[in-house]
């Protein structure tokens, strides 16, 4: 038996066959010597890929979202950048053919991309690949996507997102690659899909292990190649006990979140954008506790305009019909990052300008987002909250701001609605002050991510640092604890939004302390309602 690691992209346990996944190496074809032929042949090539991309935009749509559909989207484009064209124009007039002038700029292009800073523009490298080899794969004369004989596990050095969704999904047991980042739109994918999946892994690829028995181990990030008796024997009763746990689970769908003792929680979900709702539908949550609104500056070369932040808002508001959504402010900086707001270079980010700090010094930044929050405010209940609070002067300011706009909205005669202002707990100080804080706001949500971090001194992005990272440490809870009941005492609420909120070994510590909300990844609502319902706490 062979043992490895990974990185786990998605939990669960299967257990298949290996199937190494590699790309067909087709020589490309030298020019036939007359660029306009060549140039011809390109051209036919690049529709016949279109077509293929349109149709599978549609299948991945409509199988699996538009949120991933709209990866073959930006495929789709690069068939039209400019440069791209250019660049495979040039090579063909310097006497390249059709293949190897595709094949050089997508190469080049994905370099370039990957050489960037900007991890949105970094992920674009595999997308000009994956169009390049798709014509190339055209202009071979070959066709692109692969068939699976029986299920099983699928190993490759890489996945692009477009091999990915046309990968037959009811044969794919698991995937594991050598390559790929837990960001990675496979990686999203895979997620999306509910497929386990290990990525960063030393798999050796050389044919031996092919067709060899498998086991992916996506709660422990680990695989084993011809499991013994003991292991296979193990890692079974694992895989049935989760799908014995997910069946259980679904008779919780449509209920309240209650106690036996009676008392009441509001189980919500975070998001990053509007694509998101569909899971906290599929999740069953009843609401949205954080909207992470920075993913909407991300990924992008200029702000957001106040019209677009208001389309996104208010799809959101709207897409819950009803329910809930709290939005936090842009919370830029540390490891989120976006070149157009020109931040200096910080030998220490995450102590830096960040969160609030950059609205209360950018009333540019901050004004078209504070206009469409309020704005959204008029298609059903909104809330807003601001990140990396650390002082009382920072709230007063913040609200004296939110209450400017309000009013310059509605002397313009534009609808608001009530909107309800909160503040994250997620500095040492902002929890400390929570007595005093309290008195200032609607409610607080703890983000115990950065509440953890700035508690403990621990880099959270640290690897390196994970076994020092103890979010049940002594000083986080006993802050936890202070938090809630410092906002009873002024009669208001308080949730937890960061991930320890999903951490259902402590949801009865979290009902003994008097949390109203807990707000999670909507893939966990059910396990955490099954806790609440079954808890004694009054
Ligand atoms: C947190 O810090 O816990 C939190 C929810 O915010 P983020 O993870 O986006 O910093
Ligand atoms: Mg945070």
């Amino acid at each position: 038996m062979k043992k490895g690691t990974g990185r786990p992209v998605f939990s669960g346990v299967a257990i298949g066959r290996a199937y190494i996944y590699k790309k067909q190496q087709a020589a490309l074809p030298t020019s036939c010597g007359d660029a306009s032929v060549e140039q011809r042949h390109f051209e036919e090539a690049k529709e016949e890929a279109r077509a293929q991309l349109q149709a599978l935009f549609e299948k991945t749509c409509k199988e699996i979202g538009e949120e991933q559909g709209m990866i073959i989207d930006v495929q789709m484009m690069m068939l039209d950048d400019l440069d791209y064209l250019e660049s495979i124009e040039a090579m063909i007039k310097n006497g390249a053919s059709a293949a190897e002038a595709v094949k050089e700029t997508g190469d080049t292009f994905a370099a370039a991309f990957a050489a960037m800073d900007d991890d949105y523009m970094k992920a674009r490298a595999v997308d000009v690949k994956d169009v390049s080899t798709r014509i190339v794969t055209i202009l071979c004369g070959g066709k692109t996507g692969f068939s699976m004989e029986e299920p099983g596990i699928l190993v490759a050095e890489d996945l692009t997102p477009s091999e990915t969704v046309q990968m037959p999904k009811d044969k794919i047991l698991a995937f594991v690659t050598r390559q790929g980042s837990s960001n990675s739109h496979t990686a999203i994918l895979a997620r999306i899909m509910n497929i386990p999946s290990l990525v960063q892994t030393q798999i050796n690829l050389d044919d031996e292990i092919d067709g060899k028995q498998m086991i992916v181990d996506g709660f422990e990030g680990c695989y084993y190649i011809e499991p013994d008796e003991q292991t296979l024997a193990v890692m079974k009763e694992k895989r049935h006990a989760t799908e014995e746990y997910r069946q259980q689970l679904e008779a919780y769908r449509g209920k309240e979140s209650v106690t036996r003792g009676g008392r009441k929680i509001n189980l919500f979900a975070n998001i990053g954008n509007p694509d998101d709702l569909v899971h906290v539908i599929e999740g069953d949550a009843e609401g949205v506790g954080l909207m992470r609104s920075e993913f909407l500056y991300l990924g992008r070369t200029d702000f957001p305009t106040e019209e677009e932040l208001f389309e996104a808002y208010k799809k959101v508001v709207e897409g819950l019909g009803g329910r809930r959504v709290v939005i936090r402010t842009l919370d830029i900086g540390a490891d989120k990052q976006a070149d157009y707001f020109g931040l200096e270079h910080e030998e220490n980010p995450a102590l830096g300008l960040r969160g609030i700090r950059i609205c209360l010094e950018r009333e540019d930044v901050f004004r078209p987002q504070m206009r469409a929050i309020y704005r959204a405010s008029a298609y059903g209940p909104v809330s807003v909250m601001f990140p990396m609070i650390a002082s009382l002067w920072e709230v007063r300011k913040v609200k004296e701001f939110c209450a400017k706009i309000r009013e310059e909205l509605i002397a313009e005669g534009v609808a608001v609605g009530e909107v309800e202002l909160g503040i994250m707990i997620e500095t040492p100080a902002a929890a400390i002050m929570s007595a005093q804080l309290a008195k200032e706001v609607d409610f607080f949500s703890v983000g115990t991510n950065d509440l953890t971090q700035y508690t403990l001194a621990i880099d959270r992005q640290n690897p390196n640092l994970d076994a020092f990272y103890d979010a049940h440490h002594p000083a986080v809870l006993e802050l936890l604890r202070q938090v809630a009941h410092n906002a009873h005492e002024a009669g208001i609420w308080a949730g937890i939004c960061g991930e320890l909120g999903a951490d259902a070994s402590l949801t009865e510590t979290f009902l003994e302390m008097g949390y109203d909300e807990l707000s999670v990844s909507p893939g966990r609502v059910l396990e955490l309602r099954k806790k609440v319902c079954e808890s004694e706490v009054q």
